[in-house]
């Protein structure tokens, strides 16, 4: 079945070279990424964003709502436009488009707000991106699972079109930003061999990565880390015969620490780090929705459980998903589901 739908996706959308001589001279370009954007959706957009403006373009960077306080040092901060804010603005810089690129997502309903302008859109559309079973509506493109990162990506891009004397400090930043998050700083097991040339080459271009990990990581405010303190003490239950971790988050409780948007970014992996602990779960009450979020070790596949109970999908190893549900629902649902599997127990897969 799925290499059924791999032939069929393949098919469908030619490879990313097909579309370099529509690169040759210079283009307004439209870059989008997905809804409630983390580093590796910014810094892939933003890298992008900065070698398509070296080579000539007329370049839009589009975030289809506002961006996390930790990814406001990054550099293009001020370039982009934020859908959300200024919708008419950015149908504006899509009708003006003759091309689209598309980072860090694999179906138009993950930028949510600009779902349906990029369905009418009629320009030819790129996706450069590495979440699993992408949506046949790409033009051209790159979709490569095994990737640790859309950055990886666009640094390989920006090498198929034999321009890494290109690659500055700013272009660095940006992709080591989305390399670091999305590695989970270089433990992940998608963390190749290539990753790290990549990140030498980067710190030949300049890079300063010391900075870039206190910007993304040491930058919280006192309530964040008691909030954090909050959820582990109080809010997260631990199923140690399932091998699992559930922390399900009313809007209340994300209102007692005055906590931002954003601050729940990460909260998931805390319960992997429990020996014994291969599958956790973080569940947050939205204005809209239930979102969900889940995050393996090893050999549970929690982009296909994603996709199976949760409207979902994402990563092998991290994904997530929603519930029109009430919070209260959800939980029961989820735990139900869990009651039935045994996450733990399924035999070690190995990575690349
Ligand atoms: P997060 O838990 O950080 O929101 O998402 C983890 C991963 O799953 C990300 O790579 C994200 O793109 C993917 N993901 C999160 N929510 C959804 C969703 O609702 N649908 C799909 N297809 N993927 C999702
Ligand atoms: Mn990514």
């Amino acid at each position: 079945m799925f290499l059924l739908f791999t032939f069929y996706f393949y098919f469908l959308m030619r490879s990313i070279q097909d579309a370099f001589p529509l690169l040759q001279s210079p283009k307004k370009i439209f870059i989008t990424t997905h809804h409630k954007p983390d580093g590796d959706a910014i810094g892939s957009m933003l890298g992008l964003y900065y070698y398509l403006v070296k080579k000539g373009h007329a370049v839009t960077p589009v975030s289809p709502c506002e961006l996390p306080e930790f990814l406001m040092w990054i550099p293009g901060v001020d370039q982009l436009l934020n859908w959300e804010a200024q919708p008419k603005r950015g149908q504006q810089a899509l009708a003006e488009a003759d091309l689209i690129f598309c980072v860090d997502f694999n179906d138009f309903n993950r930028t949510k707000f600009i779902e349906g302008a990029l369905n009418a859109a009629t320009q030819p559309k790129i996706m450069i991106d590495h979440h699993l079973m992408p949506k046949p509506v790409w033009d051209y493109g790159m979709s490569i699972p095994e990737k640790s990162s859309t950055c990886e990506m666009v640094y390989d891009f920006i090498n198929l079109c034999n321009d890494n004397a290109l690659i500055d400090t700013q272009i660095a930043e940006c992709l080591y930003t989305g390399v670091l998050t999305d590695t989970g700083s270089f433990r992940f097991p998608v963390t190749s061999a290539s990753v790290h040339a990549m990140v030498a080459d980067l710190k030949h271009k300049g890079l300063e990565h010391a900075a870039i990990h206190e910007h993304i990581y040491d930058s919280w405010s006192e309530g964040r880390m008691r909030f954090l303190g909050y959820v582990l003490t109080e809010k997260m239950e631990v199923f140690h015969d399932q091998g699992a971790a559930l922390i399900a988050l009313s809007r209340k409780d994300m209102g007692m620490y005055d906590t931002q948007s954003g601050d729940t970014e990460g909260l998931v992996n805390y319960p992997l780090s429990i020996a014994g602990i291969k599958f956790a779960t973080l569940i947050t009450e939205r204005n809209d929705e239930v979102k969900l979020s889940f995050r393996s070790k090893g050999s549970f596949d929690v982009s296909a459980f994603a996709r199976q109970y949760f409207e979902g999908g994402g990563h092998f190893n991290a994904s997530g998903g929603r519930s029109k549900a009430s919070l209260r629902e959800t939980i029961t649902y989820f735990k139900k589901i869990l009651s039935e599997i045994r996450p733990a127990n399924e035999e070690d897969h190995t990575n690349n």
